[in-house]
């Protein structure tokens, strides 16, 4: 692509909001020109406004720019979203009302009737909701959202598991401490120990998943009928989510036919080469003590699902353990790809002149 295309971050302050802004520098389809936060950051130098948390510093000429306050106007037509929850709902419906296209990473209209809740892997298809949404809201803009972080990875292994008839799982996830943003969970509470409660993720990981794991009809997602249970934990890792998943087939297909069916698994990203897509989103690993955190998560950028342990459950058929990065596959990596899929997809049209 020869002209790139002007985007912006809403809560670019903030933990995933700095992840965009990595994601996003030197990114050949698109030009970050705009950053938006709150009222207490704006006028701010970006460099000046928040700590940065990351171990690569953000590019010289974004540490300089201005931050905005977050209101549409001055914001290009493309922006991401990673702004707290309890203020991100209203924000992207006036960015949208505005004609923006807002690719969030927020909770707040997941579970819309007429949002798409993309992994561009699993259910591109579901930017066909875009046109419903346009219509009903009366709006020239629109909203596409990605996963809770943990639903990202349980979603991406189950994807290829549906053509086996998909009937239950039950999943324990070991969530690193960077999914709880900054300062996140108390240094007493996290030092050589679990906690056995995450606000609000095991619900996320039961209704997301069977919206995204649903299929396109008219003009809403017949969600999927497979029964999700969901224990969600967190551990002293620094990024990086683990997961213990047991799953029930009803085809009964053999352990080499499941390995395949994982291996084999491919989507509208790599069929159109976009640029932050992963060659394989899951990798299986033979080795008996892997996916580990500290050895894997950064597989491909961060994008790539890792998978292993797989054999027979006595219970529900088969288990597994996979493992992605919370901040860039489920969260910054997760949208700049939606993003991509909407270019690629013609939803966002690329500049002719500049
Ligand atoms: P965070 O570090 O607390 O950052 C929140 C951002 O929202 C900051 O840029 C903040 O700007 C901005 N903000 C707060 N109030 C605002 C207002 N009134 N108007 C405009 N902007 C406002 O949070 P985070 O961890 O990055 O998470 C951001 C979002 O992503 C949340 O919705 C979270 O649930 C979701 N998420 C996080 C993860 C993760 O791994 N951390 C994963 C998936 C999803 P100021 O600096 O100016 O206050």
């Amino acid at each position: 692509m020869e002209r790139r295309i002007d985007v912006g971050v809403l809560g670019a302050t903030g933990m995933v909001g700095q992840q965009f802004v990595l994601q996003l520098a030197n990114h050949p389809w698109f030009r970050l020109i705009w950053l938006g936060a709150s009222e207490r950051s704006a006028g701010q130098r970006y460099g000046d406004a928040a700590p940065w948390r990351l171990p690569t510093p953000p590019p010289r000429e974004v540490a300089e720019m201005r931050v905005e306050a977050a209101q549409p106007g001055t914001a290009p037509e493309l922006v991401f979203s990673a702004m707290d929850a309890s203020v991100a709902g209203e924000i992207e419906q006036a960015f949208a009302r505005s004609g923006h296209v807002v690719v969030s990473n927020s909770r707040n209209h997941r579970l819309d009737a007429d949002v798409p809740l993309l992994i561009p892997e699993v259910n591109g298809d579901h930017i066909g909701l875009i046109a419903k949404q346009r219509a009903l809201r009366r709006w020239p803009g629109a909203i596409v959202t990605n996963p809770n972080c943990s639903t990202v990875f349980l979603a991406m292994a189950l994807a290829p598991l549906r053509v086996f008839g998909l009937q239950s799982v039950i999943v324990t996830t070991l969530q690193a401490l960077s999914g709880a943003g900054y300062p996140g969970v108390a240094a007493l509470d996290a030092v050589a120990n679990v906690i056995p409660f995450i606000d609000g993720e095991e619900a996320k990981m039961e209704t997301e998943t069977k919206k995204i794991l649903g299929a396109l009809a008219a003009d809403h997602i017949e969600p999927h009928p497979v029964a999700v249970s969901a224990q969600t934990t967190r551990v002293p890792v620094i990024n990086g989510h683990t997961e213990s998943i047991a799953v029930s087939l009803e085809a009964r297909p053999s352990s080499d036919d499941v390995r395949e069916a994982l291996l084999r698994f491919s989507g509208p990203p790599q069929h159109h080469g976009l640029p932050t897509a992963p060659l394989q989103p899951i990798v299986y690993l033979p080795e008996q003590n892997r996916p580990q955190p500290r050895l894997d998560v950064d597989r491909d950028h961060g994008m790539t699902v890792s998978i292993g342990r797989l054999r027979t459950c006595p219970v529900l058929g088969y288990k597994f353990i996979a493992l992605g990065h919370n901040t860039v596959r489920g969260a910054a990596g997760a949208a700049v790809l939606n993003a991509e899929l909407l270019v690629a997809e013609g939803v966002l049209a690329v500049p002719v002149e500049r």
